[in-house]
């Protein structure tokens, strides 16, 4: 019994009605008890008047007329108490409606979430439950359905990220596995480039597992921001210095545009350089030789603004909207040949300027129109 009303809301619903109408019946029969007699008495003398000589002592009438009265009583306490039974059996049959109306509407949303929570568990991302009322079932339905949504995402996320991890990592373990065969069987020479071909394929591989390992760390915040007041001028000319042989062995101009008078930004000063030196080294990338790059920064409100332009291969408008998802590439045969990574750098960079406040963004003109990347990190005093 007391099992069944741990386990069953319905049920104590119900003892809860019965119990107050307990309570309503105890006080109605200790009044009765108490407050009945003297009312009794007193309604009754003032009908009859003091003339009759009655008056009531310990539940019994006492003078003349005594016996009238005291028939008249004991009928009257036999209708109070027979209408008490009435009302009783009536409040009780009340309560058991009014409980099993109320468990109905109250239970049946919590037993619907029940399922859906017990399917989602199963697997079965896109289930919801019916939204009825504005009340708190009718929010924590809403909330559930908004949890739902989440790890639906979250789990098609998985799903693609699994996807395009085993496509990136088969395309140069086939390469491998290839050349190994050819080794093997006497079809390719065992010269030295053959060697070089193999190892900038396990190059490829170990690169993009770094890049994976450090977007997962940066996607889940698993890493510490170190915030300070940091230096703009220094961060740019650290970047630039960093990547001078690169854009040198190139022949591109690389250009820097500071104004004289930049305020301190609010930035993990490491996390800020690796944003820097991923757009930058991406524009002399997608630079041909002879191009230039300009790097310039200037105050917009209370952030700074950063701006890396290039006079490379430019983004075609459709492929705009998507150069931050992870494994984008524009042209992937083309970055691939072209010794490029696996499209995660840029996504790792909207990761890292968000958290530290800011905002990213790219425009281009279309191809061969060159690239502006933007990104904007917090003025350290505004
Ligand atoms: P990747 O390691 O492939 O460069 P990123 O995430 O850094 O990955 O860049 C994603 C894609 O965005 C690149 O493959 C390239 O197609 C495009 N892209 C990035 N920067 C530039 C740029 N400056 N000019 C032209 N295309 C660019």
């Amino acid at each position: 019994m007391m099992n069944y009303l741990r386990n069953h809301l319905g049920a104590k619903l119900l003892l809860s009605y019965l119990a107050i109408v307990v309570v309503g019946v105890v006080v109605l029969v200790i009044a009765s008890q108490v407050i009945l007699p003297s009312a009794f008495n007193r309604h009754m003398s003032g009908m009859m008047g003091n003339g009759m000589g009655m008056g009531m002592m310990n539940g019994q009438w006492q003078g003349s007329g005594a016996g009238n009265g005291n028939l008249l009583y004991r009928d009257f306490r036999a209708s109070f108490n027979e209408a008490l039974i009435y009302a009783t059996i009536a409040a009780i049959l009340i309560a058991v409606v009014i409980s099993l109306f109320l468990s109905r509407s109250v239970i049946a949303p919590v037993q619907e979430m029940s399922l859906a929570v017990q399917r989602i568990a199963d697997g079965r991302y896109e289930e919801r439950v019916q939204i009825n009322g504005e009340d708190e079932l009718g929010q924590l339905a809403m909330r559930f359905n908004q949890m739902a949504e989440k790890l639906n995402e979250i789990e098609s996320m998985r799903r693609r990220l699994i996807g395009d991890v085993s496509h990136e990592l088969r395309t140069p373990l086939t390469a491998i596995k290839g050349s190994m065969e050819g080794l093997m069987d006497g079809i390719l020479p065992a010269s030295q480039e053959t060697y070089q071909e193999i190892h900038a394929e396990a190059d490829r591989i170990s690169r993009l597992v770094d890049d994976l390992q450090e977007l997962s760390r940066v996607e889940s915040h698993a890493y510490q921001l170190d915030i300070r007041s940091i230096d703009v001028t220094s961060l740019v000319q650290t970047v630039t210095k960093r990547l001078s042989q690169q854009a040198e062995s190139k022949h591109i101009s690389v250009k820097i545009d500071l104004p004289s008078h930049l305020p301190q930004i609010l930035a993990d000063e490491d996390r800020a350089i690796q944003v820097l030196t991923n757009l930058t080294a991406n524009a002399l990338q997608y630079t041909p030789e002879g191009g230039s790059v300009v790097t310039s920064v200037q105050r917009v409100g209370d952030e700074v603004e950063f701006t890396v332009k290039d006079t490379g291969s430019g983004i075609p408008t459709e492929h705009l909207p998507h150069i931050f998802d992870r494994f984008y590439r524009v042209d992937k045969s083309r970055s691939r040949q072209a010794g490029g990574g696996s499209g995660i750098g840029l996504t790792i960079a909207r990761a890292l300027v968000e958290a530290q406040g800011g905002r990213i963004w790219v425009e281009s003109a279309g191809e061969g129109q060159g690239s502006t990347f933007y990104f904007t990190l917090p003025v350290a005093n505004p």
